[in-house]
């Protein structure tokens, strides 16, 4: 017991001094004064509570336990790496790096004097080793929660209190996890168009786009930025014929001039073929190909564009729906983002929001 006290002491006294890294940004700051609600001494209370498992979430839970703070960490997916890993970061690393390979064997090598007959495409295989990259790091995750004796409860978490979650568990039922201080980090979740339903088979998100199981003879990607024209790159290298329409003039409108225009060249040597300033007014999936009526973007002439797959990219909302932060009064802005203050505090005492 004295023993458990003075780890549970230098954890704190560590608190004071430590720099948490997550993701590309790290964050600096006294963590005593930031879990302004103290740490527990009971047993089934927790110090902190995480919602949410994502790069975000399962750092700050690992941190936080390693500093000697009881942890739990709270994840409705049934997989902890968030949509990083299961259907981000990773597994479109993973079949830009597959598609990649096939493109350079089959346009590439020859100049090389590498020759290959018939280089074929098995997209189920490609499939499964973006499955497997995707398992074993969403598993090495799980490893390091063991390790470090951070809690993992699957479910879904809801504020009951400032210092209660209730979690609908995936096996059935709920439990009541309890934590002095409760971290928000929920991270975000596919943005629609109004008019547009994603059906995940014809016109998908970037998760459908990550597992479609056929590759389609003409793709349109919505929306030209990142996530979109990795995506498009994908399957252009594949063999789809990729149309990339976007609202603005250019493409990843947030990046550097001189970026945007290579990127768009060295698109453009795929194949993938650009429409900007340019909006879809209309979607028609009442026949064999999907029919997107566009216009351009300060409007003028209309024209017809047909697809097999459409990939609706415009963007992420924050994923706050559901969490319960009316009952409990945490403030959100007009589209579900929580304002916080330099320390990450929420307006309601002890609830933090991890910004990534
Ligand atoms: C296709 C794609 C490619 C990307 N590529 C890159 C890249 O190359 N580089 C890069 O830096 N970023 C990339 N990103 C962005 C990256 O995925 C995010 O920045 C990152 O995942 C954010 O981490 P997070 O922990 O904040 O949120 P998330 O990873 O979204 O994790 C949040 C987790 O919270 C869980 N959750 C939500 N609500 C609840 C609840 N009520 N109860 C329990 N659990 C809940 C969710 O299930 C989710 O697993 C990509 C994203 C996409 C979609």
């Amino acid at each position: 017991m004295a023993m458990a006290n003075l780890a549970r002491k230098k954890a704190i006294n560590l608190f004071n001094n430590t720099v948490i890294s997550s993701g590309a940004l790290r964050y600096s700051y006294s963590l005593s004064s930031t879990f302004s609600r103290g740490f527990a001494s009971g047993s089934d209370e927790n110090d902190v509570v995480v919602i949410g498992g994502g790069p975000g979430g399962y750092v700050a839970a690992i941190k936080a336990a390693q500093l000697g703070l009881k942890t739990t960490c709270i994840e409705k997916r049934g997989a902890l790496g968030g949509t990083c890993l299961n259907v981000g970061c990773i597994p479109s690393k993973a079949l830009l790096h597959s598609s990649h390979m096939y493109h350079e064997a089959k346009t590439s090598f020859a100049k090389h004097g590498v020759k290959l007959d018939n280089v074929e495409i098995d997209l189920a295989a490609m499939m499964g080793q973006k499955d497997k990259a995707i398992s074993t790091l969403t598993k090495g995750i799980e490893g390091l929660f063991k390790k470090n004796k951070v809690t993992y409860v699957k479910g879904h978490g809801k504020f009951l209190s400032p210092s209660e979650i209730s979690v609908d568990t995936l096996e059935g039922g709920t439990t009541v996890v309890k934590g002095k201080n409760i971290i928000i980090a929920t991270g975000s979740d596919v943005k629609g168009l109004p008019g547009i339903t994603i059906d995940e088979k014809r016109i998908v998100s970037s998760t459908g786009a990550l597992s479609l199981t056929e590759i389609p003879k003409k793709l349109t990607v919505i929306g030209a930025g990142y996530i979109g024209l990795e995506m498009g790159s994908v399957w252009a290298r594949l063999g789809s014929e990729v149309t990339v329409v976007e609202f603005a003039p250019a493409i990843v409108p947030s990046m550097d001039g001189e970026i945007r225009k290579q990127f768009q060249r060295s698109l453009e040597k795929q194949k993938m073929k650009f429409m900007l300033n340019t909006k879809v007014v209309a979607v028609d999936t009442t026949t064999d190909v999907v029919k997107l009526t566009l216009e351009p973007s300060s409007g003028g002439d209309q024209s017809v564009l047909e697809a097999d797959v459409v990939l609706v990219s415009a963007g992420r909302n924050p994923f706050t729906s559901g969490l319960g932060l009316e009952t409990i009064g945490v403030e959100t802005d007009k589209i579900g983002r929580i304002p916080v203050d330099e320390r990450f505090a929420t307006n309601v005492n002890g609830v933090l929001r991890l910004v990534m």
